[in-house]
């Protein structure tokens, strides 16, 4: 039998486990850096497996190694973990059992499916050379766990050459693979201003600084960062997402509160952004008398696919799932995602699996309180890492 006839049968065979796995999971969702029950399963199954691995890395994340037949290159593979936040509302028999926390990004998914590639990649271990690390990470969703996993040494020991992950896709017709070359998810920044004024009595303006009018200038004056500054070419976001100040109609407001988030693909475009808003600030601020604080809290920097490894994994790809299920991803998504901290260490390729698309039910936003993920995803998603290692690592 042919490579990818013999991944496919074996993939297909291992749904069931991969449902039960992600059912499971789903069923007991942990938010980030709490991932105690998730971990237990993972290191459960790589004990059955008799793959060995580190625990505790950045928290509850894992590291496995599975060795091949002789020492060669060594790929990653990731998977995170965590959930979100949310209470899910569903009657499926494996909707959460547990009030305001649920898998509402797909993430169980993704240990299931790496789960399932790390099973087949043990019973291939005589037949490639070099090391296929398995990286189950923490805390996607915030604070991130990728970036302490590093620091704790997840790249090296062996030492990592290249590094793979997907992430599933509600809007995305089920089983496609999605694969973008260079930038694939933004970097985002948060940001915090407090205006500060001088309070009175609502009747006597001219003896007090208005903190409220002040943020309305400061508010519409940041809209011509990405209109007027920013080259219109270079993908930006700039959002004031909350305002708050003032205490009653007839005082006028000593200070306002404001947080924001700005996303973009190129670092010096967010160098610019960042400067530019504090300038804007300042300048406003002083015209009319007042003063600010200006606090940028910096988020994951940008994911970028390496465009060679982008093009040898279609390759890949294309040759076991073919030219219908393999497509280029033509944009980034301003969206942030902190595989982004492998992928600015080690070339890297993240990809999208296509989960929901054309079927209502499994066609609701990520992050929404009915998100599902159309199991039969998990297919394409374990032959497409089994793939990828077995032709790297040849
Ligand atoms: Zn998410
Ligand atoms: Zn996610």
């Amino acid at each position: 039998m042919s490579l990818n006839k013999e991944i496919m049968k074996k993939t297909d065979k291992l749904f069931p486990f991969m449902q039960k796995i992600r059912r499971q999971i789903h069923m007991y969702p942990e938010l980030g850096m709490n991932e105690f029950k998730t971990a237990q399963l993972i290191k459960d199954k790589l004990d059955e497996m008799g793959i060995p691995y580190r625990d505790k890395v950045a928290n509850t994340g894992i590291v496995g190694l599975i060795e091949g037949k002789e020492p060669g290159k060594v790929l990653g593979i990731r998977a995170d973990m965590d959930a979100l936040p949310i209470t899910e509302d569903s009657d499926k028999e494996y909707a959460s059992k547990i009030e305001g926390a649920m898998h509402a990004c797909g993430h169980d998914s993704h240990v299931a499916i790496l789960l399932a590639a790390a099973k087949i990649l043990n019973d291939y271990k005589d037949k490639f050379k070099g090391t296929v690390k398995l990286i189950f990470q923490p805390a996607e969703e915030g604070p991130g766990g990728a970036k302490p996993m590093i620091e704790e040494g997840a790249l090296e020991n062996p030492k990592v050459d290249r590094m793979v992950g997907l992430h599933v896709g509600s809007g995305i017709k089920t089983g496609l693979i999605g694969i973008k070359e260079g930038p694939t998810h933004a970097s985002q920044d948060e940001i915090r201003i407090t205006i500060k004024g001088y309070g009175g009595h609502a009747a006597y303006p001219h003896r007090s600084v208005d903190a409220i009018v002040i943020a309305a200038q400061v508010v519409m004056a940041l809209q011509t960062i990405v209109s007027r500054i920013v080259d219109p070419a270079e993908p930006s976001v700039f959002t004031i997402g909350t305002i708050e100040g003032g205490y009653k109609h007839n005082i006028i407001a000593d200070r306002v509160e404001m947080t924001g988030t700005i996303r973009f693909l190129n670092d010096d475009v967010g160098k610019m952004k960042r400067e530019k808003i504090e300038k804007i600030v300042a300048g406003i601020t002083k015209t009319f008398g007042g003063d600010y604080e200006f606090k940028v809290i910096r988020g994951y920097p940008t994911a970028i696919n390496d465009v060679e490894f982008a093009r040898e994994i279609k390759g890949y790809l294309t040759d076991l799932l073919g030219n219908d299920i393999v497509y280029d991803v033509e944009k980034s998504t301003m969206g942030a995602e902190d595989f982004a901290y492998f992928s600015r260490k080690v070339p890297s390729v993240f990809m999208r699996l296509g989960s929901g698309g054309e079927n209502k039910e499994f066609s609701l936003p990520h992050h929404h309180s009915g998100f599902d993920v159309d199991e039969k995803a998990m297919i394409n998603g374990c032959a497409a890492f089994v793939k990828i290692a077995m032709e790297y690592l040849k």
